[in-house]
C-alpha cells in the first residue's frame, strides 16, 4: 500500500536525491543564511540528522481523539474504544465515541518545530520533507476507514483555510501539501481530494474568529485568554463559520477530514459539522500532527483541559475520558 510513498522517500534520501536537494537549498543558502528548523545547524533548511529522526517518529500513524476534547462524534456504529475496531463493546450508545483521527506524530519538539516553519515562517522547501508524511498518515486512515466500511469511494476535504492566513503567508500550506501529493500520484487509491468546506466570504468575522481561536483570544464578550474556556465555549468560537452548501446537497457522499495540526479538534468539528449538515458521512479524519493527550502535561483537575471531565460540558452525552 505504501509503495509509491516508498518509491518517493527512496528518490528523497537517495544520492541523487540528496544531491539535488543540496543543490537547490544551497542556491536558496546563497541568498539568505539558512539552518535547521529543528537543530539550528547551518546550512540546510532540516538537517540530515534531524530529517532522519523526525521521518522515524512520523512512520506509525496512531489514534489521537481521546486527546482532543472538541471532536464531533463518530458515525454510528464506528468502534471508539479500539481503534483496530476489535472492541465488541464499543458500539454502547450510551459513550461519547469521538470521530477517529489519526495523527503521523506528536506535536511536539522537531515535528512541531518544522510543521510551524512550514506553515507560518514561509519555508514551503518543507514541503518535499512534510508530502511524504501527509501522504503515509492518508494512506492508513483510508486503510482504516475501509476496513470498517468496505472498498467505498472516499472525498478527502481539507480544513478550509481564511483568506487573512493567505494574506499574511501567501499560501495555503495544506493546500500546498496536498497539490504536490497530487502531482506526485501519491493520494490514496480510490480517493480525490475537493475542497467541499468554504468560508463565505463576506463572513466579515470568520477569519477573525478562527484567528482568535488560534491565537488564545476569547470570544466577544468573554473576558480571559482562550485557554481558560471549556469544551463548549470553544467550540462555540468557530461554530457555523463554515459551509458545504445546501443541506442534502452532499447526501451519500463519504468524506475523511484533513488537517495539519489536532489541538481542541474545534475546526475539524466545524468542518464536520458543515459536511454533515450538506448530507455526507465523515467517516474520520488525518493530521500530520496531534498535540499531546492532556493528561500528559497538565493537572487532571483543570476543567479547561478539553477530554478531561468537566460538570459544564452538559450535553447529556456522557463521555468516555
Ligand atoms: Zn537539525
Amino acid at each position: 500500500m505504501d509503495m509509491p510513498n516508498r518509491r518517493l522517500d527512496r528518490m528523497l534520501y537517495s544520492p541523487a536525491g540528496q544531491g539535488i536537494a543540496a543543490a537547490l537549498s544551497g542556491l536558496a543558502a546563497g541568498l539568505a543564511p539558512v539552518s535547521c528548523v529543528a537543530c539550528g545547524a547551518p546550512d540546510h533548511s532540516l538537517c540530515r540528522v534531524c530529517t532522519a529522526r523526525i521521518r522515524r517518529g512520523t512512520l506509525h500513524p496512531y489514534p489521537a481523539q481521546e486527546g482532543a476534547g472538541a471532536l464531533p462524534a463518530a458515525e454510528p456504529g464506528v468502534p471508539g474504544a479500539d481503534p483496530t475496531g476489535a472492541d465488541p463493546t464499543g458500539a454502547d450508545p450510551d459513550l461519547f465515541v469521538p470521530l477517529p483521527v489519526l495523527a503521523a506524530g506528536v506535536y511536539s519538539g522537531g515535528l512541531a518545530r518544522t510543521v510551524l516553519a512550514f506553515k507560518n515562517r514561509g519555508h514551503t522547501d518543507l514541503a518535499g520533507f512534510l508530502a511524504p508524511v501527509l501522504a503515509d498518515v492518508l494512506q492508513a486512515a483510508v486503510t482504516d476507514v475501509r476496513r470498517r466500511e468496505g472498498d467505498v469511494p472516499l472525498v478527502l476535504v481539507p480544513v478550509p483555510g481564511t483568506g487573512g492566513s493567505l494574506r499574511k503567508r501567501g499560501y495555503f500550506p495544506l493546500a500546498l501539501l496536498l497539490r504536490r501529493l497530487r502531482r506526485r500520484r501519491l493520494l490514496p487509491a480510490g480517493c480525490a481530494v475537493v475542497s467541499l468546506v468554504s468560508i463565505p466570504t463576506g463572513y466579515g468575522t470568520a477569519g477573525a474568529l478562527l484567528r482568535r481561536w488560534n491565537h488564545g483570544g476569547g470570544p466577544a464578550g468573554a473576558s480571559g485568554p482562550q485557554k481558560g474556556l471549556g469544551r463548549n465555549a470553544r467550540r462555540r468560537n468557530v461554530r457555523n463559520t463554515m459551509t458545504a452548501g445546501m443541506p442534502g446537497g452532499l447526501a451519500g457522499v463519504n468524506c475523511l477530514v484533513i488537517d495539519d495540526v489536532l489541538t481542541t479538534g474545534a475546526t475539524i468539528a466545524e468542518t464536520v459539522r458543515a459536511l454533515r449538515r450538506a448530507g455526507a458521512r465523515v467517516l474520520g479524519a488525518a493530521v500530520i500532527a496531534a498535540t499531546p493527550a492532556p493528561e500528559r502535561n497538565t493537572t487532571p483537575t483543570d476543567p479547561a483541559v478539553p477530554g478531561v471531565r468537566s460538570t459544564g460540558a452538559g450535553n447529556g452525552i456522557a463521555r468516555r475520558e
